[in-house]
């Protein structure tokens, strides 16, 4: 059997032959037009979804893992760094409370897994979400129907459709009338290259290589104990895995670690010690500095990692040697047993590659929310309120919100993202006052990084490291 496709406007009619079966278009019976698509059932679609449900406005929520939360799971062990009263959006919280939900203690600070347990589960669970919700669903492409980039008469009437794997291994096409993109960044992590592409060697490597934040001193404890890990990148994640790995050197003899950066100095990860205008961020860098300067952790700076070279056929039979290319010509390298990349995420634009979008040039984010994010010039708390003016690309109709929206940027706050999502369900609503009246509040400090993020909850001790640990703080840079 074959069909019969056009190959463009002056090109022969050519067949080709059926290799999969026919994807179906999916339209919800009853209804008019087709729903809102959220792509994402993170903390950001779920509330999304909640705004949504509130308006009585159509939706679908699509959300590639088996489950809400299926990226925050990954590090449900971290503790976050803002307690719960920043942590759940306000119409979610109205249907949870309406249902008889009893949100946590406001001032304590949730690990991931009580993020999803006791607040995305709930509301996932609610009956104004729960129909519209399918997981097992991950989003391969958006187009509109009937138009590709190029074509623009009548575009924006035109239905998006978006081409969603299911956990079977089919392709359906649903159609949305507007769709607001909440898929997160966590599913691509930035390579360990310095120069933003794979190493040479990277994708060979990959089994020597673990994503940032892994369960150093719970599930994964068995992947470091006794070996050898090179952890890279300068931020929050890498952080949090160093002091985990100085925890777990403690008990595990054997266990080496080393600490790559590109920076000349890692200046920027200790803060400013005590003089450090924010105290908690000044102790937790103290804290990474200590072990450091104790020969608990090895620093290598101006580290440009260039090439991967595995030793053996498999971790388990040997380590890999890490080449660093400085720009400047000077070249140095380390061989460890495991390599963590604490190296940041970036947005998956592949998505979106039939959409007419507007991306800075910078950071991957529209070009009117960039300069609002820099990390450059904004911390977490002081980033300035924003929403559906900011979030709006050429393409109408299609929103990317939550930490999506921030590109490179790792200053995204879930307060921000709920006020997004607030913002922009309200433009889709056609209710303009409600979309441009901005009301975030942030606090300036104290919501950005905390000693559970970096260990508390994972069994670090202050007392174990002679060095007191809090547990709130503030640092420019959330999680990269
Ligand atoms: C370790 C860590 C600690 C953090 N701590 C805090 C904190 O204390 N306070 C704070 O405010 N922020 C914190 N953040 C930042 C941020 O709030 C979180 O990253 C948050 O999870 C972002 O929510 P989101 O809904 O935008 O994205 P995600 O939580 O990443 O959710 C995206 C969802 O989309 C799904 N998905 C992805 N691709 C597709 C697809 N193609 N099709 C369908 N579904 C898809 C994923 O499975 C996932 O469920 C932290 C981040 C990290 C990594």
């Amino acid at each position: 059997m074959s069909d019969t496709t056009q190959t463009g406007c002056c090109g022969p009619a050519a067949t080709r032959p059926h290799t999969a079966a026919a994807p179906r278009t999916t339209v919800p019976a009853g209804s008019t037009e087709p729903p809102i698509a959220v792509i994402g059932a993170g903390p950001v679609g779920l509330a999304a979804a909640a705004q949504l449900a509130e308006r009585g406005l159509d939706f679908t929520v699509l959300e590639a893992g088996d489950q809400v939360g299926a990226s925050v799971r990954q590090w449900g062990h971290v503790g976050l760094f803002s307690p719960w009263r920043y942590n759940t959006d306000a119409a979610a919280r109205r249907l949870l409370e309406a249902a008889g939900w009893q949100a946590p203690d406001p001032e304590t600070l949730p690990t991931g897994s009580q993020l999803v347990d006791d607040y995305l589960t709930p509301l996932a669970a609610l009956p104004q979400i729960a129909p519209r919700l399918r997981t097992g669903a991950r989003v391969e492409a958006i187009s509109r129907a009937g138009y590709d980039r190029l074509r623009s008469v009548g575009r924006e009437d035109a239905p998006f459709v978006l081409r969603v794997r299911t956990a079977d291994g089919s392709v359906e096409q649903i159609r949305a009338r507007a769709v607001i993109d909440a898929s997160g960044t966590w599913r691509t992590p930035n390579v360990l290259g310095a120069n933003g592409l794979p190493a040479l060697g990277e994708a060979e490597a990959a089994a020597w290589i673990g994503h940032a934040l892994p369960d150093v001193l719970g599930a994964d404890r068995h992947v470091f104990a006794g070996r050898h890990t090179l952890v890279a990148g300068a931020g929050h994640s890498a952080a949090t895995t160093l002091i985990a790995l100085a925890e777990l050197a403690q008990t595990a003899p054997g266990t080496a670690i080393t600490w790559a950066i590109r920076g000349a100095d890692a200046s920027r990860t200790y803060g400013g010690g005590d003089a450090d205008q924010l105290p908690a961020r000044g102790r937790l860098g103290t804290l990474l500095h200590h072990l450091v300067t104790t020969g608990k952790i090895t620093l290598l700076t101006g580290f440009f990692t260039d090439e991967l070279r595995p030793l053996a056929d498999g971790p388990e039979h040997g380590g890999i040697r890490v080449i660093s290319r400085a720009p400047d010509g000077v070249e140095q390298s380390v061989t460890a047993d495991r390599i963590v990349a604490a190296t940041g995420y970036r947005p998956d634009h592949s998505l979106t590659g039939e959409l007419r979008l507007k991306l800075d040039a910078l950071m991957g984010t529209t070009p009117e929310l960039a300069p609002l994010i820099d990390p450059n010039l904004h911390s977490c708390g002081t980033v300035p309120p924003h929403g559906v003016d900011e979030l709006t690309h050429p393409e109408s109709g299609y929103h990317a919100i939550g930490v999506k929206s921030y590109g490179r940027a790792p200053t995204f706050l879930l307060a921000t993202g709920y006020e997004q999502a607030r913002s922009v369900t309200a433009a889709l609503a056609g209710d303009w006052e409600a979309a441009r009246d901005m009301r975030l509040e942030l606090p300036e400090t104290g919501v950005c990084s905390s000693a559970n993020a970096v260990g508390l909850g994972t069994g670090i001790s202050g007392g174990l490291l002679s060095l007191p640990l809090v547990t709130s703080g503030a640092s420019g840079s959330c999680c990269g």
